[in-house]
């Protein structure tokens, strides 16, 4: 049941207020990482709402990696990793983005995803949505076919799936 998540998810996602800097509301999904029931019933849940023709997942470094590797690993699909600059060998496609100070800069292997093939975009939580549109951005460079991008955890105040444009947005916790 839906309150049931919201329940299990307000438990489980701890708050650091000015982390890492001051003005940021850290969400810590520590807590739900280490409660193996919780983690089992989130990963399933999950699993069960996500389109059912995907054939790959794409998980963002470094959380994306965290939950989207059990995800892909529940719904029997493949795990494409996209890494901070500097971490995957050969000749990755990159992409920088704006962050609130600075820039970022995130990479995916030439060649880790067949044109046509359908993906889904996974992280822990949608902020202002950078990140997000950059994996995305990054997916469709190789020919993929993303059907959506979903996340743990959406702060809705910040409009991130406005980045994202006609692209699905699903999050399994929405807070403001
Ligand atoms: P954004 O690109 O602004 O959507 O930020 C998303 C990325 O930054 C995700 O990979 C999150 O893990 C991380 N992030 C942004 N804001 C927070 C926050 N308040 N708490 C925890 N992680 C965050």
């Amino acid at each position: 049941a839906p309150e049931a998540l919201d329940a299990l998810m307000s438990s489980h996602i701890a708050e650091y207020p000015d982390f890492p800097e001051p003005g940021i509301l850290f969400r810590d999904i520590t807590p739900l990482l280490r409660d193996a029931d919780a983690l089992r019933t989130v990963i399933r849940h999950w699993a069960s709402v996500v389109p059912a023709d995907v054939e790959v997942i794409i998980g963002t470094e470094a959380r994306g990696f965290v939950l989207g590797a059990p995800l892909a690993y529940e719904l029997g699909v493949g795990f494409v990793p996209v890494r901070k600059a500097g971490k995957l060998p050969g000749t990755p496609r990159s992409r920088t983005y704006d962050l609130e100070y600075g820039t970022a800069t995130i990479e995916i292997a030439e060649g880790a995803l067949a044109p046509g093939v359908r993906t889904l975009v996974v992280d822990d939580l949608l902020a202002t949505g950078g990140t997000a549109a950059a994996t995305v951005a990054l997916a469709r460079e190789l020919g993929a076919d993303v059907l959506g991008a979903h996340f743990l955890i959406e702060l809705s105040g910040l409009a991130g799936r406005e980045r994202l444009g006609d692209l699905p947005v699903t999050a399994l916790w929405s807070i403001d």
